[in-house]
């Protein structure tokens, strides 16, 4: 277990100290808190990890699913941080459809930067873009100039990996000039960092050598200093450019200690280590190469780093043949060539769990969405079933709305079954639910209760106007063209019409008096539509 190291951001769990669902504003200082922690520095993004539970539960509380969705999508950033690739990404994906189905732009530009990261981090570059890409198209006007910053850079980081260095150039310059404008330091910093590195990966040596010369004005013009990462960068194109004393005296003070490296950035000190060794090397100070390496070789076995132990002895290797000890250069060689590979392997198969484990849920999210529509749906007719309006009618009435209902019942439906066949009576009831969908209009609900009764819930919708569209569904059954299905046998229906105002009344007993005004339609002749009489 590693110590999570104390930072600067305790700024983000004081937003959320003492907050509960009681508090005045709890929504609006909810916000707030989520917006500091989706802009944490980098070098403290374990702080937050805490505080976005806390959110996460609070937003649940005060029934904000935007807000949960916000606190969720921070928890995703620090789990692929924290290695929890997998967790990452189902959280992701997990926003991203709540995002979709709501049409919330703000979620969709930052659930886009999300998954752009975990395809990146599984090894899909081609996906990585397209979220990328994605994020910034949602990126709108309400989101904060450094969080437009941060989605442009990684947009750009995207477009260089997938072979497009001068598009990534472009959005470099926009998301340093975002950073810029507002002041912002450490954003700028990593921007100019990665864009060195982006030239430094290309072999461009002149503007990496421009950009290193930017990066060293950051401490002194900023107040910015250069955290081990960015000092590596720096070393590189040192190195690149054949300054070799200057590599590894950029590099110095991470060595001694003083340089921006977390407890927890093992990896950070060995990739820096490996640095130096080779400036050494190149330099010709083949003892202080050795003595460097055999100090990363330290940290990776304390610290269980598998691929940067096999890195080392590819510079190992090459250490061995700059003293002319070729035979043991070769065999260092093989060991780099046997480890580096095993690991690959290793980690394309964990990529692929990832990816896999994402998609599962994903799957099985659909298919439970899917299994409650249907489960919500009579199978003849498509129409909505009786537990569709069981779990649904008592919350339309207790909103406070008007809500009539009509209850649609078939006049001696027993005939068709029985002169013709089941399948006919079937058909006809297939076609009744789709006369009385139509002509319900706007707003209605429609579903089939069971046998040849139908069941339409009117929301918002007075007793008059519902009168008016029963009358409609009534006539399109009775003049429906029935001749193909029932022969001689004529098809109509008795409709009762109920009203509640004002959320007064149950479910029930609005079906009862709806009941009721069917019988009444039936007893007067059926193919009639009956309702209560206007109140006097
Ligand atoms: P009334 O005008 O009084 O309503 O006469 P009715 O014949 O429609 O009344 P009753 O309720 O006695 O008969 C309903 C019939 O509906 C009984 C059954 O044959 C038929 N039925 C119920 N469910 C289905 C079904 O799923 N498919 C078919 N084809 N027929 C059904
Ligand atoms: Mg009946
Ligand atoms: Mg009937």
């Amino acid at each position: 277990m590693q110590v999570t190291p104390v930072y600067a951001g305790e700024g983000t769990a004081a937003l959320l100290a003492g907050l509960s669902a009681r508090t005045p504003e709890v929504e609006d200082r909810l916000a707030a808190a989520l917006r500091a922690m989706e802009m944490v520095p980098i070098a403290e993004f374990r702080t937050v990890a805490e505080p976005a539970r806390r959110a996460e539960r609070l937003a649940a509380e005060v029934g904000r699913e935007d807000l949960r969705m916000r606190a969720r999508l921070v928890r995703a950033s620090v789990l692929l941080r924290d290695g929890d690739t997998t967790g990452s990404g189902r959280i992701a994906h997990d926003v991203h459809a709540w995002a979709a189905a709501h049409d919330d732009r703000y979620l969709l530009a930052r659930s886009h930067h999300r998954l752009s990261a975990f395809f990146f981090h599984v090894g899909d570059l081609a996906d990585a873009l397209a979220h990328a890409v994605q994020s910034v198209a949602y990126t709108g006007d309400e989101v904060p100039d450094r969080m437009r910053a941060e989605h442009l850079m990684t947009l750009a980081i995207m477009l260089a990996e997938n072979g497009s260095p001068d598009e990534a150039r472009g959005r470099h310059r926009e998301a340093l000039d975002l950073a810029t404008s507002i002041g912002d330091a450490e954003l700028s910093l990593r921007i100019v960092n990665t864009m060195a590195y982006t030239a430094y990966t290309y072999g461009d040596i002149q503007e990496a050598g421009e950009l290193v010369e930017r990066m060293r004005e950051f401490p002194e013009r900023h107040g910015q200093p250069l955290a081990a990462s960015e000092l590596d960068t720096i070393a590189r194109i040192e190195m690149m450019q054949g300054r070799y004393a200057e590599a590894e005296a950029a590099l110095r003070p991470v060595l001694e200690g003083m340089a921006g490296l977390a407890p927890s950035e093992g990896h950070g000190l060995a990739e820096c280590l490996l640095t130096v060794a080779e400036a050494q090397r190149l330099r010709g100070a083949i003892d202080a190469a050795q003595a460097t390496l055999d100090r990363a070789v330290a940290v990776c076995e304390e610290r269980g780093l598998a691929s940067h132990r096999a890195q080392i002895r590819q510079e190992q290797a090459a250490l061995y043949a700059a003293t002319g000890r070729f035979r043991e250069a070769y065999e260092e060689y093989v060991r780099f060539h046997a480890e580096s590979q095993a690991l690959q392997s290793a980690q394309r198969e964990a990529r692929a769990r990832a990816l896999q484990a994402v998609f599962e849920t994903e799957e099985a999210r659909r298919e439970s969405i899917r299994f409650r529509e249907m489960a919500q749906r009579d199978a003849l007719t498509g129409l909505f079933n009786r537990r569709y309006v069981d779990e649904h009618l008592g919350g339309l009435i207790d909103s406070g709305t008007p809500v009539s209902v009509a209850l649609v019942d078939l006049d001696y439906f027993k005939r068709v079954n029985d002169t013709l066949s089941h399948a006919a009576g079937d058909l006809v009831l297939q076609r009744v639910a789709e006369l009385l969908a139509e002509a319900a209009g706007d707003g209605a609900v429609a579903a089939r209760l069971g046998g040849e009764e139908f069941l339409l819930i009117f929301p918002d919708i007075d007793t008059d106007e519902t009168v008016r569209r029963c009358e409609k569904m009534r006539r399109a059954i009775q003049g429906h063209p029935w001749r193909p299905i029932t022969g001689d046998l004529p098809v109509t229906a008795s409709i009762g019409v109920a009203t509640v105002t004002g959320g007064r009344g149950s479910p029930s007993a609005l079906l009862a008096q709806a009941d009721r005004n069917l019988y009444a339609a039936k007893r007067a002749g059926r193919d009639r539509v009956v309702a209560d009489p206007a109140a006097a």
